[in-house]
This record gives C-alpha cells, structure tokens and sequence, in this order.
C-alpha cells in the first residue's frame, strides 16, 4: 500500500514528500480510510506507530475541501510537548495547504497567554491544546468551538491518567453535536471505553500491536544495585558508541542527583524534570535535537511527546512504574523502522515490576553481565504476583492482556 491509494490532494502528498514519508505505517493504513470516510474511530496505538500523521493528513484533506474560518478541527492532547510536536507536524504536512494551526498549553507567563488569545481571537483551522488551557481560554470567551468538525483526542488514556475526565467532557460540551470524534489511546482500559461511549458515535475499531516496543528496539539490562548505578551509567556512556541519548530516572531527585554526577564527570549533559519553567525546557529539546547536547537525564515528563530523530540510546536508570511507561520510554529510540538500544537497570527491588513489563510486551529481556568493576546486583528471580480472581489489578499490570481477551467490547 502506498500514500497514493488514499487519493489525497496533490498538494498534500507534497507536504508527505518534504515530510520524507514514502510509504504509510500500519496504524496509518488502517486508520486513515476510515477518518476520510467520516466516520468515528476508536484507535490503539503507540507513539512511535506514526499515529500522528494517521489522523493529520485525512483531517488536512478534509479541511482543504471544506470552507475555512473558523475552527475546523480540536486536537486535545495531554501535554504541551506532545501539543507542540503535533503541531510540527501538522505545519510539515500542511506545508503547502495554507491551512494554519495553534498549539495552546499551561505554562509560560502572561505574554504566552495573551498571545494564545490574540491568536485564537484571529481564527485557526486547527487547534492542537491541552484541556486545562484550552478550558481557561473558552471561559474567558476568547474563542468559539461551535463550527469544529472533527475533535481528536490523542494519547487518551494519558489525559485520563492526568486527570482530566471532567475537563474533556466540558470541552465537548461546547461542541457541535454533529462532528466526526476520533480517538487514540496507548491502552484500551475500561474507563477509556466508557469516554468512547460518551463522546463517539458508533466507532469503528483499529488496533495495533499492543504495548509492544518497536521491533528495531535492542533490550538489554542490567542487575546492579542502586550504589552502583552511577558508575554503570559511566561506563555504558564511555564504552558505549552512542551519540544521542536519553536516561529516564523516575523522580526528580534521582534526574538530579545523576546529572550532578555526570556533569562533574565532565559530560554535556542537562537535567530535564517539572521543576524547569517552559523556556528551559524547550531550550534544552531544542540543543538535543540539534545534537549540540548529546545527554539528557529526565524524569517521565519527558517520555511522552518527544519526537527527536536518530536517539540511539535509552537508559532506565530505575524500572519505571509502569509498564506502559516502559515502552513509551524506550520507544524514544527507534523513531519510525530505525534502530536503537534500550537499557534498563534492574535492582533486587525492582525485579517483579521488570517482570511485568517482561509479561505485558511478551519479550523476555537479555541481562548482560556487568562490566568488570561494577559489583552484580542480587539474580533476576522475580516474584510475580498471581493475577487475583474477582478483578481488582494492580495498577498497569495486565493491561495488554486484559484488552486482548476482554470479549465483552
Ligand atoms: P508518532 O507515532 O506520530 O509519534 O510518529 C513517530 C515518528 O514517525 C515521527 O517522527 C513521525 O514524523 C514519523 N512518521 C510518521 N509517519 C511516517 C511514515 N509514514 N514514514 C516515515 N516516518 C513516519
């Protein structure tokens, strides 16, 4: 299947072409005819599954072909970063649509604000926001959603997560009833199909590998102690032949505390969690994108959303919490059917966690042997915890699975 096969406008397949696309990812092929078709979707897939694009370019089409003005399509994403990305991507493929878009999110001072509303008061076609802002905005009355046509809720589980159930079912409010509403979600939980069931209107189903790392992702780990993890991180940096790379600890303390340690080692490395304000941390995206900072040390807050070309290395300096996280952690590596590495360190304590995310992506993981000075931490023996009867998981355990045979949806 090529681009062509959806008859798109030429003037799009130019904007795919300045893109670098040339053939549609799976989540695109299956997604796509069903959006330009008018219908609701209800989509499962990953970033790093070229989702973005899968719901852009049939929405770009159809915005060509309808008359312009006011806005035409809501995107609500749950961060500003994953805001700010969609919205890169948008402007790429619309490159030569003059269609015009607007990320607006929290943060920033109050020029960013006024700014929002000087352009949301000028009119867009497209509006990429997140629904704390974008709530804040309507209340103020600087802007109008009652002439969108199509609302896209993308990384929804994430919205959910972040607690913004209430905020998304307001924001409908202000919409029209008759629209095309299509939805994305890395995971498929309950309460995500009970939203569908609200705001979607007989959806069709697309789903893709679910919770699975990219196939062009090289998993490894580590067993070592937390004392010793410093030095491990060392090592891999100046043994390994890595020149982009990311190392996701799961508090801030722990992103501190490392960068600390690495920078008095000499490195170029910054530190990138939610203490930061908003300049800092598009500066510090911006310095790694163009490859003027080859090490960065962040939290989760950096895991989503952020879409850098050629990262060769992701480092789990702790598991993450959950196994979701995981792989939209190392999915920072391997972008689009390119290659990359994944390393995790293990702790004794961290076993069972790294057992789960072994069971939901259903890859068992190599653990290398550690280089020589750095002591081994306690054997990969992992306790699982039984699956209890009568429902009541553990957070984030099971998921892929339960999705898979839940028969009842
Ligand atoms: P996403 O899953 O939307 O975060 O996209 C992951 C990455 O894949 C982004 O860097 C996109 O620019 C890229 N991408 C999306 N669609 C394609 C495609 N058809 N061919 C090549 N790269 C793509």
């Amino acid at each position: 299947m090529t681009f062509d096969d959806f008859d798109l406008d030429p003037d799009l397949m130019d904007g795919l072409d300045t893109m670098g696309y040339k053939t549609p990812t799976p989540i695109q092929q299956q997604a796509i005819p069903i959006i330009l078709d008018n219908k609701d979707l209800i989509a499962c897939a990953q970033t790093g599954t070229g989702k973005t694009a899968a719901y852009v370019l049939p929405l770009l089409d159809k915005i060509l072909h309808t008359e312009q003005g006011a806005v035409n399509t809501l995107i609500l994403a749950p961060t500003r970063e994953l805001a700010q990305q969609i919205d890169q991507q948008v402007e790429g493929l619309a490159y030569y649509l003059g269609i015009s878009s607007i990320p607006v999110y929290g943060g920033g001072d109050g020029n960013t604000w006024e700014q929002q509303k000087r352009a949301l008061k000028q009119g867009v076609d497209i509006l990429i926001a997140t629904p704390g802002r974008l709530i804040a905005h309507l209340a103020s009355g600087a802007i109008k959603l009652d002439g969108v046509k199509h609302l896209v809720l993308d990384e929804a589980d994430r919205m959910l997560d972040m607690g913004f159930f209430e905020d998304i079912i307001k924001i409908v409010g202000y919409l029209p009833k008759d629209r095309q509403t299509v939805m994305f979600s890395a995971t498929m939980p309950p309460k995500i199909r009970s939203l569908a069931k609200t705001i979607l209107n007989e959806p069709e189903e697309v789903s893709i590998a679910i919770s699975k790392p990219a196939e062009g992702i090289l998993q490894q780990a580590y067993l070592v102690n937390d004392e010793h993890k410093v030095d491990l991180v060392k090592h891999i940096l100046k043994h390994g032949n890595y020149s982009s790379i990311i190392i996701f600890a799961s508090t801030k303390e722990h992103v501190k505390k490392l960068h600390k340690e690495l920078k008095r080692g000499g490195m170029n490395v910054k530190a990138f969690h939610s203490d930061l304000e908003q300049v800092e941390r598009e500066d510090i995206l911006r310095e790694f994108k163009s490859r003027q900072l080859p090490v960065i040390v962040g939290t989760d807050v950096l895991s989503r959303g952020i879409d850098v070309e050629g990262i060769d290395l992701v480092m789990n300096y702790d598991v993450p919490p959950d196994p979701e996280d995981y792989v939209h952690r190392i999915g920072r590596t391997a972008r689009a059917a390119s290659t990359g590495t994944a390393i995790t360190f293990i702790n004794g304590k961290d076993q069972r966690k790294f057992a789960q995310i072994e069971m939901l992506t259903t890859q068992e993981v190599t653990k290398l042997a550690n280089p020589e000075g750095i002591p081994a931490g306690p054997e990969y023996h992992p306790v699982i915890r039984k699956k209890r009867s009568g429902g009541g998981h553990h957070k984030g355990q099971w998921k892929g699975h339960k999705h898979k045979g839940d028969k009842k949806h």
